[in-house]
């Protein structure tokens, strides 16, 4: 018999899921938690989220040995850096370009539906829903907040910082410090082109050697996907309120369509006619990849998914995804940057702050330049969205961002699957207009 491809198989795992978890919310609903199907239903929930926790950190474990192991010799391959440099500027030219594109329509959309107004004056229900939630709020995500909320305009600038972590080996052991781990990868493999063939010939085979173990583990975890998928899915289904989405209805929608805008129609064109690539055999190389990001809701832990699909179906080179995906991964994410302009400009319009077309302008870059420090794991933008509404001095930011919390996962699992399909296009084009041969239009 032939086997299931993996994308159905995750796209299986994630109907059962959702369907499972909205039974078992409902039998809970009608029977009461303490009853022995509420029960049943709870501990189902925990043991699903501890095997989703397993699934996670199987992905995470390998992120910084592939991303040393592929920029290294991604770059000792490319035969000096005059190439790299080529690259690099490529590179962070797309980036900035598509985060660009995605902030864009996330501003027009906000603008046009204007989801926290009704008939021109704010949304009096959304702001109760806002107050109830804060108070609803569970004492860490309460914590979460107020930390972040204590930084100020100048951690924009954090990022810069971050490129030279003091400790390579803390900054590896620490999510948010990607960024330091890959200038220390690049600078290291930039030294080896550097050096005497007979210096670094045993490192660089050791290190491809390394790479290469890191893409057959990825393989295996891959395998456990569905049940990963599955298990990730299942308790985000079954715990949440119907409530808050309901009265956060048009926030929603304008989100997810301008996130669908931005994943069907801006990428697509910019696939199509800067980087002379056929779209739809483009999504299909890249269906694995972007239902992992939606179901883990991390870029990071997506990543060595990324660069297989990148790599295997999408037809770029190692050369070129071996640098483009682990710094797309941590600076590019054109659904987060979407995100944090619609956020900002939706709670403005709940607490009856105007937004000029300058205010708007500042939140358009300053969206662009925390895009590009958020980490990619679950929630991280909420922190940025917060450090920008207490820059734009929009009063009850705290409180907001707390309800925006409480509500973050679907959110988040749609904008993760758009920075993951963002940084896929960004790594075709980059390819194409290098000369390979990818999935070229007709
Ligand atoms: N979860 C997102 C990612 O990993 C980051 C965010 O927007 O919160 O790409």
């Amino acid at each position: 018999m032939k086997k299931l491809a993996a994308h159905w198989q995750i796209i299986i795992a994630l109907g059962l899921a959702v369907s499972l978890g909205v039974i078992f919310r409902n039998f809970t609903l009608q029977n009461g938690v303490e009853s022995s199907v509420g029960a049943f239903a709870s501990r189902a929930a925990n043991v699903s989220t501890f095997i989703g926790q397993m699934f996670m950190n199987a992905l995470k474990m390998i992120i910084v040995p592939l991303i040393v192991s592929s920029i290294i010799s991604g770059i000792a391959s490319m035969g000096g850096v005059k190439g790299f440099g080529r690259l690099g500027a490529k590179t962070v030219g797309v980036y900035m370009l598509t985060s660009l594109f995605a902030i864009l329509v996330g501003l027009m959309v906000v603008n046009l539906i204007q989801p926290g107004l009704v008939d021109g004056q704010p949304n009096q229900e959304i702001k109760a829903a806002f107050d109830r939630s804060a108070e609803e709020a569970s004492a860490s995500s309460l914590e979460k907040v107020e930390t972040a909320g204590t930084r100020k305009a100048t951690d924009y600038f954090d990022f810069f910082k971050k490129l030279f972590p003091p400790n390579i080996f803390a900054a590896a052991s620490d999510n948010g410090q990607m960024l330091g781990v890959i200038v220390f990868s690049i600078l290291f493999g930039v030294a080896m082109t550097r050096l005497a063939e007979k210096q670094v010939s045993t490192l660089r085979e050791m290190i491809q050697g390394l790479n290469d173990v890191m893409i057959l583990i990825t393989e295996w975890i891959m395998k456990m996907a569905p049940v990963g998928v599955f298990a990730l899915m299942f308790p985000v289904v079954m715990k949440s309120g119907a409530q808050i989405f309901i009265e956060l209805g048009s926030y929603f929608a304008t989100v997810l369509s301008a996130l669908a805008i931005h994943f069907f129609v801006s990428l697509p064109l910019l696939l199509y006619f800067v980087g002379r690539v056929n779209p739809l055999a483009h999504f299909k190389a890249m269906r694995t990849a972007v239902l992992t990001a939606f179901s883990t809701a991390s870029s990071s832990a997506t990543l060595p998914v990324t660069m297989r699909c990148v790599q295997e179906n999408a037809g770029v080179s190692k050369r070129t995804s071996s640098f483009t995906l682990p710094l797309g991964a941590t600076v590019n994410m054109d659904g987060t940057a979407l995100y944090e302009c619609v956020a900002v400009i939706f709670v403005a319009q709940v607490m009856g702050v105007e937004m000029p077309i300058t205010a708007q302008f500042v939140v358009v870059v300053a969206a662009l330049l925390t895009s590009i420090g958020v980490a990619g794991v679950p929630s991280a933008s909420l922190v940025a969205i917060l450090l920008i509404l207490k820059n734009s001095n929009i009063d009850g930011a705290e409180t907001a961002v707390v309800a925006l919390l409480s509500v973050d996962r679907l959110l988040d699992m749609s904008r993760t699957a758009v920075n993951v399909f963002g940084d896929s296009c960004a790594a075709v084009i980059v390819a194409s207009s290098e000369g390979e041969r990818v999935l070229e239009k007709s």
